[in-house]
């Protein structure tokens, strides 16, 4: 035999690395980047891993995904998006109530491939409004109402044909819509009610580019596109409540004024709200969620921000559905600069998730996702969900316009806590109570900053490169679906390990003069 074989013996051991316990006891705060999960076993393909994952006690989704109740990352474009993708959007509570509660009811309404709210113009717009549309909306196909509202009697439409050959002349200033637009008679409408396929059927036979449709009473109620019709997908993992509507959350703090707030939020038919507060183990937050669940006892609320035990225990106490971990670890976040308070969020995702499963509340990691691999190690230490600001901002779903600088086309991307945020604060100052415990609080101190983020395109089709992500993650490891990616975890099955700065550094792309880094 040659020397170099060493005989095996009943004492040789294949385990290695250690459990989460272990990896939490031991090693101190960790972030996302410090640890890394050992591989597992694969006797399946990637395309066989369930996502399925509860957002709260009574809401489950097929996609653990959420966007930030942030004003530059979710109103209802965002949402409507998310829930498409099997996730959820939350809508963010930085404006009045009513428009709140619009964008909720925007959500809810929506149906694919109906524009529920069409550019209208009215007859005495002029063809320099409609030229002025296209510049900046892209599009000129626009219906023509009595009032040049939506709601009411249509008149005619203006296409791209009409004013095709019409320059942006002194004609273009001060001729009339009225005047060049295709008149009601020769266009094709649909009645209210129609279902998408009815409508394919109608614009294919008809050749027309738009298909407005019209009440009882000829009023316009909405718009369908046939470019819309021709991109229109299939999306079965569509997150939908028991009316086949798209499911959203949306955020509230925890002022008298609130609510109000949560009343509209409610007829709007909002299904999950969420109190929005950097510290959420207060007495104010318990009384809201007292409120709510007295008031409301359908409607599902998530605590936090929580990090610790301590925290979530009063929370759950107080009746949350769900728990929303997270304190400084957000990308524009400097909360642990400035309160040197906070937790590095491996630790305070396992740390909460760890309390939180005893009372069956499940827990989204909030804050902190840079890639997939940092949602796959979230649901690892025990999260159900991860909440995503950074992420998703700088896409085209999310609120707010592109805008260039040196050539690269950015959007706005800021913390709720900075002070350009807080000063959009409304008549309610939502805003500011996230970050503000008190009325008398005069000089602000900021807890975010304000910045940009590259274009990122749209996000349905980044989501789709997410949950494949997470797929292959959950094949690695070994883990059919994240119920038993969690199992594992608690098992001690699913090892993990201390990442040194130097095997940090190994395991980003390294050595090169210059790369691109292309996701998808
Ligand atoms: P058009 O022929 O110039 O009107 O443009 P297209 O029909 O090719 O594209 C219009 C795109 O803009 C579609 O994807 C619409 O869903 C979208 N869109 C969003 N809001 C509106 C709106 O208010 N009116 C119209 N016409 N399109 C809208
Ligand atoms: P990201 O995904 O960009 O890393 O983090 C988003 C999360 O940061 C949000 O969901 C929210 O919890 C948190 N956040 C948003 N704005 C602020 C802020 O101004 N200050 C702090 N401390 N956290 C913020």
């Amino acid at each position: 035999m040659a020397d170099y074989v060493i005989p095996v013996n009943s004492e040789c051991t294949v385990e290695d690395g250690l459990t989460g316990q272990q990896l939490f006891s031991e090693c101190g705060g960790l972030t996302y980047n410090d640890f890394i999960i050992l591989p597992g076993f694969i006797d399946f393909v990637a395309d066989d891993v369930d996502l399925t994952s509860a957002l709260t006690k009574r809401i489950s989704l097929k996609a653990p995904l959420v966007s930030s109740p942030m004003d530059t990352v979710t109103e209802s474009e965002m949402a409507i998006a998310m829930a498409l993708c099997g996730g959820i959007g939350m809508i963010h509570h930085n404006c009045s109530a009513e428009y709140q509660a619009s964008e909720v009811h925007k959500v809810k309404k929506y149906k694919q491939g109906f524009i529920r709210d069409p550019l209208v113009l009215s007859p005495a717009h002029t063809v320099a409004d409609v030229f002025a549309v296209k510049k900046e909306h892209g599009f000129c196909g626009i219906p023509v109402t009595e009032n040049g509202k939506l709601g009411g009697r249509l008149l005619g439409m203006v296409t791209s044909r009409d004013i095709d050959f019409m320059e942006e002349s002194r004609d273009a200033q001060t001729r009339a819509v009225a005047d060049v637009m295709t008149r009601l008679e020769d266009l094709v409408t649909a009645p209210a009610g129609v279902t998408l396929q009815q409508a394919n059927k109608l614009l294919e036979e008809s050749k027309k580019g738009k298909l407005p449709i019209v009440n009882e009473q000829g009023e316009l109620v909405a718009l369908i596109a046939r470019t819309d019709l021709k991109k229109s997908r299939d999306y079965p993992n569509a997150s939908k409540d028991d009316n086949k509507q798209l499911l959203v959350g949306a955020a509230v703090g925890t002022r008298e004024g609130d609510k109000e707030r949560l009343s509209l939020l409610h007829q709007a038919g909002v299904d999950v709200v969420l109190i929005d507060s950097s510290q959420g183990n207060s007495v104010y937050q318990v009384d809201m969620i007292r409120y709510i669940k007295q008031r409301y006892p359908d409607l599902d609320v998530v605590g936090g921000n929580v990090v610790t035990a301590a925290q979530a225990r009063n929370l759950i106490e107080a009746g949350v559905d769900g728990l929303r971990v997270g304190m400084g670890s957000g990308s524009i976040c400097i909360t642990q600069e400035v309160m040197a308070v906070g937790r590095p969020q491996g630790t305070a995702v396992y740390k909460v998730a760890e309390y939180a499963r005893h009372h069956g509340v499940p827990v989204i990691a909030d804050g902190g996702i840079q890639s997939v691999g940092h949602i796959v190690k979230a649901l690892a230490l025990g999260a159900s969900t991860a909440m995503m600001g950074s992420l998703v901002a700088g896409t085209s779903e999310a609120p707010g316009d592109y805008f260039f600088s040196d050539g690269v086309r950015l959007k706005k991307y800021r913390g709720m806590g900075s002070l350009e945020a807080m000063s959009r604060r409304d008549a309610q100052g939502s805003a500011m109570d996230r970050y503000f415990h008190s009325e008398v609080d005069k000089l602000k101190v900021a807890q975010g900053v304000s910045g940009s983020i590259v274009d990122k395109g749209s996000v349905l089709r980044f989501l789709p490169y997410l949950q494949s992500g997470l797929r292959h993650g959950c094949q690695d490891i070994g883990a059919r679906s994240l119920t038993a990616l969690r199992a594992m975890m608690y098992a001690g099955e699913l090892r993990f390990e201390r990442r040194s700065p130097s095997a940090q550094a190994e395991g980003n792309v390294h050595g090169l003069f210059s790369y691109e880094k292309r996701l998808f």
